[in-house]
């Protein structure tokens, strides 16, 4: 069966990308996303945000049995958040790619241009978050943008903006 290709055209995919408390905390927010930007990301949604205890338990639900993760919670409710949803051909893995190794330390060795190597402190207060697979993202764009796509996600209601 010939493969139909078209030349130029390439379907767009979204992720949810999130700068964490330690990198909004330092004002690196306007430098990560002139990144983001300058590596043709298209920003469609962007808002600050403060988890609360609910949500961010929720958001890293799959981790709840691992043993960072009452730090995790602290760390991820300790100021707010500015989260944007991203779209560009392959955004997913793109917006990984350039997020870097988790651990900010790995990535200074393993990926020095990344955005964690640059602005990430360790292996928990890394600087950025990024959805790793479709559902993910589905799920994380309707925690932060519930009015952006239809979702009975419940966790979308629990997240309050910081204006
Ligand atoms: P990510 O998808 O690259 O963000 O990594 P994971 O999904 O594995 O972990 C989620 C987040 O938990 C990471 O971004 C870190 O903030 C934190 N984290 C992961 N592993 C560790 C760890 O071993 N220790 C601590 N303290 N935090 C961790
Ligand atoms: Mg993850």
């Amino acid at each position: 069966v010939p493969k139909i290709v078209t030349p130029g055209l390439s379907l767009p995919e979204k992720t949810l990308a999130m700068i964490k408390p330690d990198a909004v905390q330092s004002n690196y927010t306007s430098m990560i996303r002139q990144i983001i930007v300058s590596e043709g990301f298209h920003i469609l949604e962007e808002k600050l945000a403060h988890l609360d205890d609910v949500a961010a338990k929720s958001f890293y639900k799959e981790h709840a049995e691992r043993s960072f993760f009452p730090s995790l919670i602290r760390f991820m409710t300790s100021g707010p958040v500015y989260a944007m949803i991203l779209e560009r051909e392959g955004a997913i893995k793109k917006w990984r790619t350039l997020m870097g190794p988790t651990d900010s330390n790995k990535a200074r060795v393993q990926a020095p241009d990344s955005i964690r190597a640059k602005f990430g402190i360790d292996g928990e207060k890394n600087s950025v978050h990024g959805s790793d697979s479709t559902e993910a993202a589905i799920r994380e764009i309707a925690t932060f943008f519930r009015d952006f796509q239809e979702s009975n996600m419940d966790s979308s209601r629990r997240v309050h903006e910081e204006l």
